[in-house]
């Protein structure tokens, strides 16, 4: 496929972009686009072994995802994180990388960034710095290789090892992510963080989220990080780090290895106050907070005209609505996922 040739969101941005400021007050400069829903691999708390995805036709181009990420930084977006499924698994997804990678150079945004699982960043690690790409999260949940298969039933850790290395040899900062779960992150925890730290990734923890229909139980993987805090502190020397990003990870220095650990924790701490993003899925919806079903599909004034005027103004009505924060629970009482549709549907 040819570049990304017309970028309508660009001329016409000027129009009418205001800033997104929601009725909290909180300022939205922070856009997560999941730009396909399908992935290579099939991790047990993201997704049931048999998916069914959506049909091609239903997906926004890359034209139409360029436009849209263009009127969000138009309107004040100055961080853009791309996601999925797996992003790097749509097809000419560097199309859109260097499209977009305009916004860097004229100063509109300050990071264009994405989370993978790592399968094809040996391919792309070097392309993704020459578009401007700083920063890379890479998703691993444990360094043993039969146990990365089961949990992603179809990974393969060696070549995620590759896609590190060559991440950084290209000159990008790796961060590491990983879920914890009851069975694996106990037992690994010191092991993945001195590997982390070992070769200068911070790493952060999240807790499994509820969201989608998936093949076990939430309550056999959840691990409470308050939990595995707790256990990292008698072993390791932990303080407070300064150190912050805007999202919602908090950090702690390890003296004994000289890094950082961030801590997700959506469950059993409450990071909406200081909340800055919205994410758009792979078919244009836009979701206001990840934990809540409000949406506004944006695809519709998106196809309308050409014009980004309705866009704009779909998306500062949405904002209107955007929640004080989201209603997560993981315990034995409550049945089913606090939100239907999976994680990457709107990427984490
Ligand atoms: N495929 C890419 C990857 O795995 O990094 C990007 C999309 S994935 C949905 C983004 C992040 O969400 C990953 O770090 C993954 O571990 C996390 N994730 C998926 N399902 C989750 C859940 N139910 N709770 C918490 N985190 C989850
Ligand atoms: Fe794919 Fe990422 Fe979900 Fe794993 S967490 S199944 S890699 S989208």
């Amino acid at each position: 496929m040819s570049a990304i040739s017309s970028p309508a969101g660009d001329t016409k941005a000027s129009l009418a972009a205001t800033p997104m400021v929601d009725p909290f007050g909180r300022s939205i400069s922070y856009l997560r686009v999941s730009v396909t829903d399908r992935c290579d691999f099939r991790c047990v708390y993201c997704m049931s072994e048999h998916m069914s995805f959506l049909p091609k036709q239903d997906l926004l181009t890359l034209e139409e995802l360029d436009r849209l990420c263009s009127a969000f930084v138009a309107k004040g977006a100055r961080k853009l994180r791309i996601t999925g499924g797996e992003p790097l698994v749509r097809r000419e997804i560097m199309t859109l990388f260097r499209s977009l990678s305009r916004h860097l150079a004229s100063g509109a945004l300050d990071e264009l960034t994405l989370t993978t699982n790592g399968s094809q960043l040996a391919k792309y690690a070097a392309e993704l710095a020459d578009c401007g790409v700083k920063r890379v999260n890479v998703s691993l949940d444990t360094l043993d290789a039969d146990r990365f298969k089961a949990l992603t039933r179809w990974g393969d850790l060696a070549r995620v090892m590759e896609g590190i290395d060559a991440a950084q040899k290209a000159g990008l900062k790796v961060k590491i992510n990983a879920v914890a779960l009851k069975d694996s992150t106990e037992g690994e925890w010191e092991a993945m963080t001195r590997w982390a730290h070992g070769r200068g990734m911070d790493l952060t923890f999240i807790e499994v989220m509820p969201m989608g229909e998936i093949d076990g139980e939430r309550i056999d993987q959840y691990l409470p990080l308050s939990r595995l805090r707790g256990e990292i502190m008698s072993r390791f020397t932990l303080t407070e780090s300064s150190h912050g990003t805007g999202g919602p990870a908090r950090y702690m220095e390890v003296k004994e290895t000289g890094g950082r650990l961030g801590f997700i924790t959506p469950l059993t701490h409450n990071f909406c106050e200081s909340c800055n993003r919205v994410r758009v899925t792979c078919t244009g919806t836009l979701f206001m907070c990840l934990g809540q079903e409000d949406a506004t599909d944006l695809r519709k004034p998106l196809r309308a005209s050409e014009s980004d005027a309705a866009l704009y103004a779909a998306i500062d009505e949405a904002i209107t609505r955007k929640p004080r924060g989201h209603d997560f629970v993981i315990d034995r009482r409550t049945q089913g996922p606090a939100v239907g549709r999976h994680m990457s549907m709107t990427g984490g």
